[in-house]
């Protein structure tokens, strides 16, 4: 059967937004949704509109003169085999008819998510991991991209309960690096081909939105390189201004959808001001992020499941998903960490769910377990951050304890104990050539 929906592919971000927002003004229902793998890159987006609406937004496109790169039939990604008699009388009716939407490429609703996340049959738990990484192969490929981050402050000015840096948290020992020692990272990180570079900080109001408007500058002349930026909460014309100065993506985690939730863990954060920002970064054309903890005290599988559903419907590009890992001097300081198991369904569910997305095998997993790392990777994760911040300043950026710096002999275990492949632009140094750069 004829699928009833159409996908405008235009020939940049920039047009992407346009087509939808002249489409809007029209009055025509348009859906911003990860545009197929053989149109572009990960992150590339497409306009979705229904069929019933392609005749007029032709012509309205038409009249606004625009004109994009390719209107083709959105395919459902089908994927044959899933169900097999392997699975015998292991698994149940009830996870038959899941698969068999997932074969289908059909969405699932709240209940299957749940069902995904809470079942503890073996059977199906492997089945959903198949799925996941199946789904991964299809829609990312094999290569594990590798980022860098610079954390670059941990000076903060909000009071997070979860966060080890929060502005309550006295035992905290302070660090902010300057624009010369950032670049210095930033140029080593380049040297190994990275192409990506992610600079996260606590919310410091030192430094300025103008302050990393000239950084960033700085980085698009001396590398090129693309720019991440993780640093909180800010008003739209802030992260217009950001845009503006050449930044990327932004990653602005949600951490919980439950609104009660929400406010228990930011005492000074409001959930729909949380919201807007995710949605200003996507109009604005940034490559969005977003994510969650899971293990949070009082979480339940039902967040766990609203919170996929919701990076699905706010069409959200990245998706961090880190266990909840207790920081001293925090609130819940004594609170047991999320679990390895919970955070890796999570992430396979995830895939399965929102397709064609980034999702990281989070350093917070590493924390747990090294091969934590490697198993992330084998359920639906598709990128690896480095921890490039100094040596000096490193242990200070202590969100949760026992954090792992994970550098890059990390990132290639994971990748090569994960049966992937490392990005053919890295230039891995051999340990001789490390060494004599320490001794330098
Ligand atoms: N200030 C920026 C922000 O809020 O987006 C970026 C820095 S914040 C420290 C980066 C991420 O650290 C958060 O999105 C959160 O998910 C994670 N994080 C902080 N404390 C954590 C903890 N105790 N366990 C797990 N993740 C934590």
């Amino acid at each position: 059967m004829e699928n009833k929906y159409r996908l405008i592919i235009a020939y940049n971000t920039a047009q992407m937004l346009l087509v939808d927002k002249v489409l809007r003004t029209a009055g025509i229902q348009t859906e911003l949704v990860p545009a197929p793998p053989e149109t572009g890159t990960v992150c590339a987006i497409a306009v979705k509109i229904d069929l019933s609406e392609l005749e007029n937004s032709s012509e309205t496109l038409k009249q606004n003169d625009i004109k994009v790169k390719d209107i083709i039939e959105e395919k459902k990604l089908k994927l044959q085999g899933l169900i097999d008699e392997k699975l015998g009388r292991a698994v149940t009716a009830e996870f038959i008819n899941i698969l068999r939407k997932i074969e289908n490429g059909d969405g699932l609703n709240k209940d299957e998510i749940v069902y995904l996340l809470s079942t503890q049959k073996p059977r199906e738990i492997e089945a959903i991991y198949t799925a996941a990484d199946r789904i991964r192969k299809e829609m990312v490929g094999d290569v594990v991209e590798i980022r860098g981050a610079i954390e670059f402050s941990n000076y903060c000015c909000k009071s997070c309960n979860y966060c080890g840096i929060n502005a309550k948290n006295h035992g905290a020992s302070r660090y902010r690096m300057n624009e010369d020692e950032i670049m210095e990272v930033v140029h080593d990180l380049y040297k190994v081909g990275i192409k990506t570079v992610i600079l996260q900080s606590g919310e410091d109001a030192q430094w300025t939105t103008e302050r990393l408007i000239e950084l960033i500058k700085r980085i698009k002349r001396e590398t090129g390189m693309r720019v991440t930026l993780s640093v909180g909460e800010k008003r739209r014309e802030e992260y217009e201004a950001l845009r503006e100065a050449g930044g990327n993506n932004f990653l602005l985690k949600i951490e919980t959808t439950n609104r009660e939730l929400f406010k228990e863990i930011h005492p000074d954060d409001d959930y729909d001001h949380r919201i807007q920002c995710s949605k200003w970064l996507k109009e604005l054309g940034y490559i969005n992020g977003s994510g969650n903890i899971i293990g949070l005290p009082g979480q339940t599988v039902e967040d766990i499941a609203v919170d996929i559903l919701y990076f699905k419907e706010m069409g959200i590009n990245m998706i961090g998903i880190g266990p909840f890992i207790p920081a001293k001097g925090t609130k819940y300081e004594n609170h047991p960490h999320g679990g390895i198991e919970e955070t890796l369904r999570a992430v396979a569910v995830t895939r399965i769910v929102c397709k064609k997305v980034y999702i990281p095998s989070t350093t917070a997993l590493a924390s747990l377990d090294k091969d934590a790392q490697v198993m992330a990777l084998q359920c639906g994760a598709n990128t690896i951050m480095l921890i490039s911040t100094p040596e000096e300043y490193r242990r200070s950026y202590r969100i949760y304890d026992n954090k792992n710096m994970v550098d890059m002999e990390a990132a290639v275990y994971a990748v090569t104990k994960a049966g992937r492949k490392m990005p053919e632009y890295i230039k891995i140094m051999k340990k001789e050539e490390r060494r004599m750069k320490n001794d330098e």
